[in-house]
């Protein structure tokens, strides 16, 4: 079936009004549960054969995710989408306010390859939680995972209120021709600023979840032990293609030796080698070929190796790095860990403050004044101290971006609120209003409007 007809038939099944139904969002997002826990297995193999991602990993960042977005929305859709009341000012006496949250209508998802599973469905979750019908376009690099979503959904759901389009730049451009309710893409900011330029045409709102260079910063004061586990964890998950992992780390000189020492040992205990079934491969060989070139062989502290066939590149750990050098000018998105040395924070915040606003940032401290000057001075998404990536975890925070890394959020409430339009209605009784408003007018009448005002 053409898009467009797809497109035209879920935005008159969204005016039939089935959509706002609670009941009727229920009933898809239980079925859309079923299926992927009965499909478990079928999931693990298209994303193993995308990028030799383990089930282990894909539990814990991909299908649990999804599933615990599922039960969010499932246990507190009613009162999301129940009109709030707030106050009425005196002006607006005698009457009620009422904020009701509407769907939109017929929404574009675009997801990106890295977390297939979670950054596509995840945002679809919330669409449909919010009434929405939804249009889904996974990203094409992950091919098997694409397919896998297409087939459970597109098999299972009436493609008027819910379909998986399949495709790469040319299906993704084709999309973008067409006028949605809201587009909610995740990827580079490169082409954030293609689908922003298409949604201005027709004046469709945005959400754009984008990348950038986010930076961990370890002082004196931090419990190194910690820092070092959290960071190899968190950096080499998913062999370091994670929008929010760790870029590069800044770390003061006085600890430095040290630490670069304790991520050595952390790299090495955690198995991350070519054979390890629990370290990924690079997605393809154009990305494998652009983090091999960002290797200087003379920057090499750990690590370095690299197997094209098996599209593998060990934990690398690049130290002394300047801010030149070729790594330190675009969002890694591989295992490639930079280590710069710092004598004086505050220093390195109003470096940090120069640069284009990142996804994330992170702390390792015990100082409270460290922390207060990194959460009050840096503008970044999202971040955590002493800890990496899992700010993640938690729906009750917002995710997303601000400036080059991104406009909006979601998760949890914030998905919700993200597919919803907050509609505002006054109600007035028909009695008990005082003829102040209107004509003819007077000084007598200005000056109670001036008090009541
Ligand atoms: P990408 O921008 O190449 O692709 C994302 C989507 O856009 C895909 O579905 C793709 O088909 C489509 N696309 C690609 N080129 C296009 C074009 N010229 N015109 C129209 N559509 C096009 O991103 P990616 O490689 O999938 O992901 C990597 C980037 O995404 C990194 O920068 C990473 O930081 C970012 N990212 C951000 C988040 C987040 O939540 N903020 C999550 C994951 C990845």
């Amino acid at each position: 079936m053409d898009i467009q007809e797809i497109v035209s038939r879920q935005k008159a099944f969204f005016k039939t009004q089935q959509t706002k139904n609670i009941k009727f969002r229920k009933m898809y997002l239980e079925k859309l549960r079923d299926i992927i826990v009965n499909n478990e297995n079928l999931l693990y193999e298209a994303i193993n054969k995308d990028f030799g991602k383990s089930k282990f990993d894909t539990f814990t960042t991909e299908i649990s995710f999804v599933l615990n977005d599922i039960n969010y929305y499932l246990k507190n859709l009613n009162s999301l989408s129940k009109p709030k009341k707030v106050r009425t000012n005196l002006v607006n006496q005698i009457g009620t306010s009422k904020i009701h949250p509407e769907p939109l209508g017929c929404v574009l998802v675009i997801g990106a390859w890295n977390y297939p599973y979670q950054l596509s469905l995840s945002p679809m979750i919330a669409a449909l939680a919010a009434g929405n019908c939804c249009i889904l376009k996974p990203s094409e690099i992950a091919e098997n995972t694409m397919k896998a979503m297409s087939k459970l959904i597109n098999d299972n759901f009436p493609p008027e209120y819910l379909y998986v389009y399949e495709g790469g730049i040319d299906e993704t451009t084709e999309l973008l021709r067409i006028s949605f309710d809201k587009i909610f893409f995740t990827g580079s900011t490169k082409v954030g600023k293609i689908v922003y330029k298409a949604a201005a045409e027709n004046l469709t709102p945005v959400v754009l979840e984008l990348g950038g260079k986010s930076p961990a910063i370890v002082t004196k004061d931090a419990d190194l032990e910690v820092a070092a586990k959290r960071i190899v964890w968190g950096k080499f998950l998913n062999a370091g293609q994670t929008c929010v992992a760790p870029d590069y780390l800044l770390v003061e000189e006085t600890v430095q030796e040290q630490f670069l020492e304790m991520l050595r040992k952390y790299i090495t205990e955690f198995k991350y080698t070519a054979d390890s079934e629990q370290y990924t491969r690079i997605i393809n060989l154009k990305n494998f070929d652009r983090l091999v070139q960002l290797i200087r062989q003379d920057k090499i502290y750990f690590g370095g190796n690299y197997d094209a066939e098996k599209l593998h590149i060990e934990p690398t750990i690049l130290h002394p790095v300047e801010w030149e050098d070729d790594v330190m000018q675009e969002e890694i998105f591989g295992p490639i860990l930079p280590v710069m040395g710092f004598t004086n924070f505050n220093l390195v915040l109003n470096t940090i403050l120069e640069l284009e606003k990142p996804l994330a940032a992170y702390l390792f401290t015990r100082n409270s004044e460290e922390k207060e000057a990194f959460t009050s001075k840096l503008s970044f998404g999202g971040g955590c101290i002493n800890d990496v990536v899992m700010h993640l975890g938690n729906e009750r925070l917002p995710f997303g971006g601000v400036g080059a890394s991104g406009i909006g959020n979601y998760h949890g409430t914030y998905g919700f609120e993200a597919f919803s339009h907050q509609k505002a209605i006054l109600e007035k009784t028909t009695w008990g209003e005082p003829d102040i408003k209107y004509p003819p007018y007077s000084e007598k009448k200005l000056s109670w409007i001036r008090k009541l005002m």
